[in-house]
């Protein structure tokens, strides 16, 4: 640590759900990524990108991308970033998008990488806490003068949606930037997209990692206010998004009918688990994402966790207040998910 900064030393590091080196051994249920392939065109086109252009730089701003989302969503290409993934974005804007003496607010529990890039940023922040419902309520962040607020719709870890109606009258009197993170907004969720084309201080984001099934493609859109996409074009690296990612995204939004049926997919194995765990005794948090947020009333959560391990089945145990009352478990494909009831009877049963 001699080297680093002071910033550096001080802040809380983010912690992933584990990747284990012997991934083939684990049934893997804890970071919310598509058991199923990306669609054979979308890893045709990449395929096909990997040839000798590689040995030129991409294009600065994906355009490609912004153009066909802009298409599909009824806006314009000015009106939409590309990123190397989502957690790109909130990077650039805890960088650019509020002062030093600015305070920032975020949902607790939600995505911890939130305060992270705070921390990293040096941007001072407050967590806003959840109510006994695990709903958030606006009211909590209009009570000081925030600058910058992310929400997170429907929510991670609790998979809890959000209304847009209060959503839409919180960002007419809120006075700083919103940022509504979208990662799981297209398993059941309706979008804020429409939003921006109201208001010049909110920013929706997207992630090609959850619905699109590439997680290891690192693709991520913001939408906004043209002066914002301006800013975040400014401040990004160079080339934030390479050649394969963009042939990718591309061809992952061309491709609506494969894009349907993995959710599809995804959408009636969780019925499948939510029926399982149901029966098993669990309380299930009403999720409209590809995870459940559940605890037992007989087994504490963080015995699930561990005697899950040791069966090789990897679910999210977080530390911290309320939230390490429950398990989180992402949607697998149905033999994950077989395997994973069989084994939490067992540990029910105190087998
Ligand atoms: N937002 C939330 C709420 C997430 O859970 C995740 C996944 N860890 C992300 C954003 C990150 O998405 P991406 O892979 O696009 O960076």
């Amino acid at each position: 640590m001699k080297y680093w900064n002071r910033r550096l030393k001080d802040m809380a590091e983010y912690i992933p759900g584990e990747q284990p080196e012997n991934l083939d051994e684990f049934i893997k249920l804890n970071t919310n990524e598509s058991p199923f392939s990306p669609p054979a065109s979308v890893l045709d086109a990449i395929r096909k990108a990997a040839d000798a252009s590689l040995r030129r730089y991409p294009n600065p701003t994906a355009m490609s991308v912004r153009e066909a989302f802009a298409k599909q969503n009824n806006l314009s290409a000015d009106n939409v970033f590309v990123a190397n993934g989502s957690d790109e974005i909130f990077t650039l804007l805890l960088r650019g998008f509020i002062e030093a003496d600015a305070l920032a607010a975020f949902p607790y529990p939600s995505y911890s990488l939130y305060y992270t890039l705070a921390e990293a940023n040096g941007v001072r922040y407050e967590r806003i806490p959840l109510d006994q419902n695990l709903d958030l309520n606006f009211a909590d962040f209009l009570k000081k003068k925030y600058a910058l607020v992310i929400v997170c719709n429907p929510n991670n870890p609790t998979g809890k949606g959000i209304d847009l109606k209060a959503l839409e009258a919180f960002a007419s009197r809120f006075k700083g930037l919103l940022v509504v993170d979208e990662a799981y907004v297209d398993f059941y969720g309706e979008t804020a997209i429409g939003l921006v084309r109201e208001f010049d201080n909110i920013v929706v984001t997207r992630s090609f990692s959850k619905s699109y099934s590439l997680a290891g493609l690192r693709v991520g859109i913001a939408v906004a206010h043209a002066d914002i996409v301006r800013g975040l074009l400014k401040l990004k690296d160079s080339y934030n998004v390479d050649r394969l990612a963009e042939a990718g995204a591309l061809a992952a939004l061309a491709d609506r009918k494969g894009f349907k049926y993995n959710v599809g997919m995804v959408r009636d194995n969780k019925e499948f688990l939510e029926q399982r765990l149901e029966d098993l005794g669990f309380f299930i948090v009403p999720s409209r994402a590809n995870f459940l947020f559940v605890r037992h009333p007989n087994v504490p959560a963080q015995k699930i966790y561990e005697e899950l391990y040791t069966r090789k089945v990897l679910v999210r145990h977080f530390t911290g207040p309320v939230q390490s009352e429950y398990v989180r478990i992402s949607i697998g494909s149905m033999m994950e998910l077989r395997a994973l009831v069989k084994e939490l009877e067992s540990i029910i049963k105190g087998g």
